[in-house]
């Protein structure tokens, strides 16, 4: 009914208006005074919209409520479990109070963009009923001194009057990004950010004043090393959760919550799309059955089947197919080049080619697919050569066949140096146990400029042995743009009796 109220009012007045000239009232003080009043009314609907502050109330209100529990929050057990330890100070105030425990002001979620950390906030607020706030530091960034210092306030405020309204002994503050707000301070320079950052330290601090309703601060960042040693005293952020990458089984129950809604064909193994996802955040493995299920909608399928799984995690891990026309040339090269790859890739450690493919991906006009191994987080030594060697093999293969490399290994090369490094990092070469920074530059390079070269010439003499490979399976590939693993290696098997032969 309050819809068409407008609607209503603005045809019923001109007829009152009618009638009342027909009666012979004289309308112009009402006129007068109906026209102040609009006047105040709409100026004080402009104000609440305006003043600062009251945008970020207004969008935070229209926010549906959350229901978040810690159940839809997949894997992260440890960061759950330490959530709900810490939270339970805020549930167990009386107890608290009783053995003077200091309150808890925040905690300090660290970890990667997509890993989970807004939702544990929402989850924290509904554990414990409490109002759910949520700000990002990049909104109190202004070019004005005192703006983003009163936003702070404002939210704060906010938090409290909201918790009052809904009856709540409790309200969540949550601040994602924090260290853009509160990154180191470089003293001297007076900047903005000093006073926002201030601000919040104030109000945290008074946070214990004010009994009820009672204010946690949870704030995320994934640069912690990034923030001001003063957000990180004992009595703010004491509490640090660091929210990790998920491992396999993480991967699973994440990917069986995204599959709620959504119908599975029989043939679905969510298995084998954990052990192919090693290293994805919780928001691309939602990204992975949400890809999934467009694919099936493509193709008119009733249910997402493991194929569509299979297209939506290459997706999400090397980019959209794209449709770049490319000249047979560069066809040729890349087809060499990913043979490269993939036969360093096999011989090294074999059966791990599940594909190699011609079709243009993302920024990659090429690629091979390794089948799934166990998650790994310790290599030896020999293990980070090979996969040196598997990157540089692209660019070996290159340069074996038309004696110069092209600008497609640029990756490769940014992988192989990130693996030299932690080599160094981790004492592996022969520079023995160094901090990176202690050593001399021209030392770090002569032992990075070894380790490639004895790397590149390892590489060469392998893929040189094989040459066959390449010449009989590139006619195949640029024909038909795939190989699968099977095939690959059959015309491997097929090579390498021949030359034992
Ligand atoms: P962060 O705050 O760490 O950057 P978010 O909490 O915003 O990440 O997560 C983004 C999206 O990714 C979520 O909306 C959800 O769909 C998905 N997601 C991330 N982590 C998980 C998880 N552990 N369980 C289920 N979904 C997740």
């Amino acid at each position: 009914m309050s819809k068409y109220g407008k609607e209503i009012f603005i045809g019923t007045t001109p007829v009152v208006i009618a009638f009342l000239i027909y009666m012979g009232v004289n309308i112009v003080p009402i006129v007068f005074m109906t026209a102040i009043l609009g006047i105040f009314f709409y100026m004080s609907r402009a104000r609440g919209g305006m003043g600062v502050g009251g945008s970020s109330e207004r969008k935070s209100r229209s926010r549906p409520p959350v229901y978040m529990t810690f159940d839809d929050i997949g894997g992260q057990d440890r960061a759950k479990r330490e959530l709900r330890e810490a939270l339970d100070f805020l549930i167990r105030a009386d107890d608290i109070q009783r053995l003077g425990i200091r309150p808890l002001k925040g905690i300090l979620l660290t970890g990667p963009p997509g890993t989970g950390k807004t939702l544990l906030a929402k989850a924290a607020a509904h554990y414990t009923n409490s109002v759910f706030l949520a700000a990002s530091g990049s909104e109190f960034v202004e070019m004005y001194v005192g703006v983003g210092a009163s936003r702070i306030r404002d939210l704060f405020k906010e938090a409290r009057s909201r918790a009052a309204k809904d009856n709540k002994d409790s309200a969540i503050v949550f601040i994602d990004e924090i260290d853009v707000i509160g990154g180191k301070r470089d003293g001297g320079q007076h900047r903005e950010y000093d006073q926002t950052l201030n601000q919040l330290l104030t109000e945290m601090d008074g946070i214990h004043t004010a009994q009820t309703p009672r204010v946690l601060v949870i704030a995320a960042t994934n640069r912690k090393e990034m923030l001001d040693s003063a957000l990180l005293r004992p009595g703010r952020f004491d509490r640090q959760i660091e929210v990790d990458l998920p491992d396999k089984k993480g991967r699973l129950h994440i990917l069986r919550i995204h599959a709620k809604n959504k119908p599975l064909a029989e043939d679905v193994d969510l298995e084998i799309v954990a052990r192919e996802t090693f290293q994805f955040s919780g928001a691309q493995l939602e990204s992975v059955m949400n890809e999934a299920a467009i694919y099936a909608m493509r193709e008119e399928a009733e249910a997402i089947s493991q194929k569509h799984l299979t297209l939506a995690v290459d997706k999400v891990m090397l980019g959209e197919k794209t449709d770049r026309e490319s000249t047979q040339e560069e066809r040729e090269r890349v087809a060499l080049h990913e043979l490269g790859h993939a036969i360093a890739a096999e011989v090294l450690r074999p059966r791990s080619v599940a594909q190699v493919a011609l079709s243009p991906r993302g920024k990659a006009l090429g690629y091979v697919r390794h089948n799934p191994q166990q998650d790994q987080y310790l290599y030896t030594k020999e293990q980070i050569e090979h996969q040196i060697m598997i990157a540089l093999g692209g660019a070996v293969a290159e340069e074996m066949f038309y004696g110069s490399r092209s600008t497609g290994s640029r990756n490769d090369f940014e992988q192989a140096l990130g693996m030299v490094r932690t080599m160094m990092d981790a004492g592996l070469t022969r520079l023995g146990i160094v901090d990176r920074e202690m050593a001399t530059k021209e030392r770090l390079m002569e032992e990075n400029r070894a380790i490639l070269e004895e790397l590149t010439e390892a590489t060469r003499k392998l893929l040189e042995e094989r040459r066959p490979v390449f010449e009989q399976s590139l006619e195949l590939l640029i024909r038909e743009e795939t190989l699968s693993g099977d095939e690959f290696r059959k015309l491997l098997q097929q090579c390498d009796k021949k030359s034992i032969a």
